[in-house]
């Protein structure tokens, strides 16, 4: 086993910030309370569950009235989408979005064809952007929605969320932003984006997995997808988890307070990444060349198995990720890659690195040295 793991999956997940399990622990521990409960100990929980909501909502520039903390960023989605679409039927049935989405919005889409909702899939450039001329040619009559990610997930394109949003306003259609992988990387000003929903997920900012968090802009109607209690404004049923609440929002604040200082330190180790990987033969930097997560350096290597090298450089102590999907034994390459134009041969070979606030130089300088090798050698074994 190699000594020591280099992470660089942090759009897989992040570890905890050791201040965000400080500031859960008393909720784990002796401040148990259910919310709902009127004695003291459940009026703390309930304390602590306003207060983080009017942290977020500071942070993200709402109103504290217009979140609601859910189970994850797939939960977010699912009930933007849902909630939406089936308080909307009277209205209408057709849905926009792209082919780039995660599986959170695309697998929620395909669901609601079931019931009888059109969905009209965006093409996109070769970078995976939307433009927004074509979402203003894919409005119709029967419009309820257009869910259009922030930030690519797996090539780290940033999208033209604010043309889209003008767009959708002016046409009086709600916008809806899967912000997973811009939550706590990109400043995010809900008074300015146009945008009527926005989906968040603690675990991609050093916050607790299995917490999200969905902003609905006041006056969007949505239908409820648990049914049970009324807690978060009847939005979403269920003991609220106070610790992961509390948890949530110390992270995102804690993510915000140091962007400033976070942000040139990633990008400058990323570009370096970069620069060192694009030397290897036959090799492509894929996604927006500027437009992009300040912490996503991803890659197409001709002819190779992204899991090969992914599985190598796991031996060698390197964890990093491929966009390829696994189902039942085969390999299916990118959705996302494919949407963007790549030929099969490139497509299978993608390999993405995703940098954290703790990664080094000298940990970049150690991938930029061992990747050519590792390379060659799948080449060579035509795996
Ligand atoms: N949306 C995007 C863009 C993501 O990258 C992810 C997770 O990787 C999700 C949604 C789902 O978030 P969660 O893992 O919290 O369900």
């Amino acid at each position: 086993m190699p000594e020591r793991t280099i992470y660089l999956d942090h759009a897989a997940t992040t570890a905890l910030d050791p201040r965000v399990l400080d500031a859960m622990i008393p909720y784990l521990t002796s401040e148990y309370g259910n919310a709902s409960s009127i004695y003291s100990l459940g009026r703390h929980a309930m304390q602590a569950i306003d207060h983080s909501r009017e942290e977020v909502a500071e942070i993200l520039n709402c109103r504290p009235t217009e979140l609601a903390f859910v189970g994850c960023g797939s939960e977010s989605d699912n009930l933007a989408i849902k909630g939406i679409a089936f308080a909307s039927q009277k209205k209408g049935n057709h849905i926009i979005t792209t082919p780039i989405e995660h599986h959170a919005v695309l697998h929620t889409c395909q669901y609601l064809e079931r019931f009888g909702f059109k969905i009209t899939y965006l093409p996109v450039d070769e970078y995976g952007r939307v433009d927004p001329d074509d979402v203003q040619r894919a409005i119709t009559d029967q419009t309820i929605l257009v869910s259009v990610m922030y930030a690519n997930n797996e090539v780290g394109t940033i999208e033209p969320i604010a043309e889209i949003g003008k767009i959708c306003r002016a046409r009086k259609i709600p916008f809806h932003v899967d912000a997973v992988q811009a939550g706590g990387a990109l400043p995010i000003d809900l008074a300015t984006l146009n945008v009527d929903l926005l989906s968040l997920s603690a675990h991609k900012f050093y916050g607790p997995k299995g917490m999200g968090i969905l902003y609905a802009r006041q006056g969007m109607r949505l239908l409820p997808q648990l049914q049970g209690g009324s807690q978060e404004r009847g939005r979403r049923a269920g003991t609220e988890n106070v610790a992961g609440i509390v948890g949530t929002a110390t992270a995102l604040r804690l993510a915000y307070e140091s962007l400033d200082e976070v942000t040139p330190r990633i990008q400058a180790l990323r570009d370096r990444l970069i620069e060192g990987v694009l030397t290897i033969p036959h090799s492509r930097l894929s996604g927006h060349p500027t437009d992009r997560l300040p912490n996503n350096a991803s890659f197409c290597f001709e002819g190779v198995e992204g899991e090969s090298i992914l599985l190598n450089l796991d031996l060698r102590g390197i964890a990093a990720s491929t966009g390829s999907a696994c189902t039942s034994g085969s390999v299916d390459p990118s959705h996302v890659l494919i949407a963007m134009g790549y030929p099969l041969e490139w497509a299978r070979g993608s390999m993405r690195f995703t940098l954290g606030k703790a990664n080094t130089a000298e940990e970049i300088e150690i991938i930029i040295k061992l990747l050519p090798g590792v390379i060659e050698k799948v080449r060579e074994l035509g795996m």
